[in-house]
């Protein structure tokens, strides 16, 4: 073919963004790549970020100080519409871990058929030692800096790890104040009151478990049945929680950055929650047996759901994990060695690009609201979802059969044929 590989030109190698989550991301790529019946020269396109940001974000402190912040934002791919992803608050982002999880929201986006490409962006921080008027003064700062690169025509972002309502409230204030009119459709997983989803806050996380419920359908399983094990409590993981047990279903244990806590004969994740959104963590919980987070994962149960943060199961652990299902909430929990090793122990992995996709969705459904000024109800809202995730898992689970690979490649060539079947139909400008 007439493409030249990137490396050939001495001037892109190793670019900036060639870390070890953002090889893993191409990695797994390579891997679908043969199914996905894709021309070289498009493969070559979607190998990297169209566009990546880097920023240092200058904040005054509470103690007068001024510390100066690394940001950044990656955009993957424009070709199906605005791009979309996260905003993260912590100390580990770095412009390839952004870049990875911007190529992830291509292929999700894709996948649920949404009008979108991928994008993340963060800031390299502790959030958990700053105040709320620190918090407010970075997200304004960075926001601002962002101008020239988001629009809600262009990139739209939303809550990540340690963001939330309140982020995005700042951030849709700060660039309404700077064209002069309210611009709700900039961000979603807004508060209610301007313009936010009445259930995006929910919707990861039920998401997760209206996947897991699939899954169950498809392997002959009752979802009631299950003894569930769920990594990280915050936004996904607690919501997931949540879910399972209405659905009857039992927790056994739940962690997060504080540890573990395992109950064999079922946790009250309601109580938790409340007593983890009055004392900021699950530290001083005192019902149940303390486990580490190793040990949380290596439990013995039906579903194991990772809703913390990527790199989790691992060569090192995933030969010592005891469940029957493994659900990714959280993005790039699973390393593609563990991939590997569970694949050959016959645990299937719902993927993250499908299993969390329940919060982009109905971000979507929040933009198209906002753009139309026309809002939803709950029931709708959560109809749609089901319905759109439920097919994106139809999709996923026949393409496994059908080429015998498994659900993470399935999705991934999912994701991957929409996405080069709009850059066939666009061409290449100019
Ligand atoms: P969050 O900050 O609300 O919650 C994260 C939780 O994980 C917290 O309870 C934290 O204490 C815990 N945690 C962190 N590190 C841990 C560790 N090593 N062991 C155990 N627990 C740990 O964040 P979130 O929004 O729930 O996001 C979690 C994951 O889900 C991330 O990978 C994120 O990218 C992904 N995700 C989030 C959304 C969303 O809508 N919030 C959507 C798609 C994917």
């Amino acid at each position: 073919p007439a493409v030249a590989r990137i490396e050939e030109t001495a001037a892109q190698t190793h670019l900036e963004w060639d870390t070890p989550l953002f090889e893993t991301a191409v990695a797994q790529f390579e891997l679908a790549l043969p199914y996905a019946d894709v021309s070289e020269a498009v493969a070559e396109r979607l190998r990297y970020p169209e566009r990546a940001v880097m920023l240092s974000v200058p904040v005054k402190m509470d103690d007068g100080r001024r510390v100066v912040f690394a940001g950044y934002r990656v955009q993957h791919s424009s070709v199906l519409g605005p791009t979309k992803g996260g905003i993260r608050y912590d100390p580990e982002v770095t412009l390839g871990e952004c870049a990875a999880l911007a190529v992830w929201m291509t292929w999700k986006c894709a996948l649920l058929r949404l009008p979108y490409g991928g994008a993340k962006g963060g800031v390299r921080c502790n959030p958990r030692q700053m105040s709320q008027r620190e918090l407010e003064g970075l997200t304004r700062r960075f926001t601002s800096d962002l101008l020239p690169v988001i629009g809600p025509q262009e990139d739209i972002p939303a809550p990540d790890m340690a963001t939330n309502e309140q982020t995005m409230a700042w951030m849709m204030d700060t660039y309404s104040m700077q064209v002069g009119h309210a611009v709700p459709e900039i961000v979603t997983g807004k508060p209610i009151s301007i313009g936010g989803s009445v259930f995006r806050h929910e919707a990861t996380g039920a998401g997760v478990v209206m996947v897991i419920a699939r899954a169950c359908e498809r392997l002959g399983w009752k979802l009631a049945e299950q003894r569930c094990v769920v990594q990280g409590f915050g936004n996904v993981g607690g919501i997931a929680a949540h879910e399972l047990v209405d659905r009857g279903a039992t927790v056994i244990a739940v962690s997060d950055l504080s540890g573990g806590i395992y109950d064999g004969n079922g946790l009250d994740v309601h109580a938790m929650s409340e007593f983890a959104k009055e004392h900021g963590s699950l530290e001083s919980w005192e019902t149940g047996t303390r486990v580490s987070n190793e040990e949380l994962l290596e439990l013995p149960c039906d579903v194991l759901v990772l809703a913390a943060r990527e790199d989790q199961v691992t060569e090192e652990n995933a030969p010592r994990i005891h469940a029957r299902l493994i659900a990714e909430g959280a993005n790039g929990p699973t390393s593609l060695e563990a991939d590997a090793i569970l694949a050959a122990r016959g645990i299937p992995i719902l993927p993250d690009i499908l299993t969390n996709a329940g919060g982009v969705t109905v971000s979507y459904f929040e933009w198209v609201q906002d753009l139309g000024r026309l809002f939803w109800g709950r029931d709708e809202i959560r109809g749609k979802l089901a319905e759109k995730l439920n097919d994106a898992f139809d999709r996923v689970w026949e393409i496994s059969l059908e080429r015998g690979v498994t659900l993470r490649t399935a999705a991934l060539v999912a994701g991957i044929r929409e996405v080069a079947a709009a850059l066939d139909a666009r061409g290449l400008y100019p």
